[in-house]
């Protein structure tokens, strides 16, 4: 068991949520793939594993990670959420608009934005918004 799901596991038992052996896999494959997955895509990457699994048992488990603050909901204004277990590091994310994967990367340097906008306006920043939109490494080499 890695760290990170090791210390997820800690933070649940402490907010009183019992750990059975679908949800410890539901939240160890968020925390280790780190792809952004959507419900849909947790349940298919763990039906085999867990036959009787729902894709109900899915949501109801993620609404428990989102409110104990282990992973937050991405909502692009579709129907299919898709969720993020990287909490701890500030990131932006890359979408791939063939495959609608997202990729995490870092890029401090738009802190300063928040401090300008706060400098210049005299604003109380609470938060920023950016994305980046192209084509992900896999699927530029799907169509070559
Ligand atoms: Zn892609
Ligand atoms: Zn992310």
């Amino acid at each position: 068991m890695s760290q990170r799901v090791e210390k997820a596991v800690e933070i649940l038992k402490n907010t009183g949520v019992r750990m059975t052996p679908q949800r410890h896999a539901i939240l160890s494959y968020l925390l280790e793939t780190m792809n952004h997955p959507t419900a849909d895509e947790i349940y298919k990457a763990l039906e085999g594993k867990f036959p009787n699994m729902s894709v109900a048992t899915i949501y109801n488990n993620l609404r428990v990670f989102k409110d104990a603050g282990l992973v937050r909901e991405l909502t692009y204004g579709d129907a299919s959420s898709r969720f993020d277990a990287n909490v701890e590091e500030d990131h932006y994310h890359a979408i791939c608009s063939e495959c609608g994967s997202i990729r995490d990367f870092h890029f401090p340097y738009l802190r300063d934005a928040e401090a300008s906008a706060a400098e210049s306006i005299g604003f109380r920043v609470t938060g920023h918004r950016m994305e980046v939109y192209g084509i992900c490494e896999d699927c530029q080499k799907k169509t070559h």
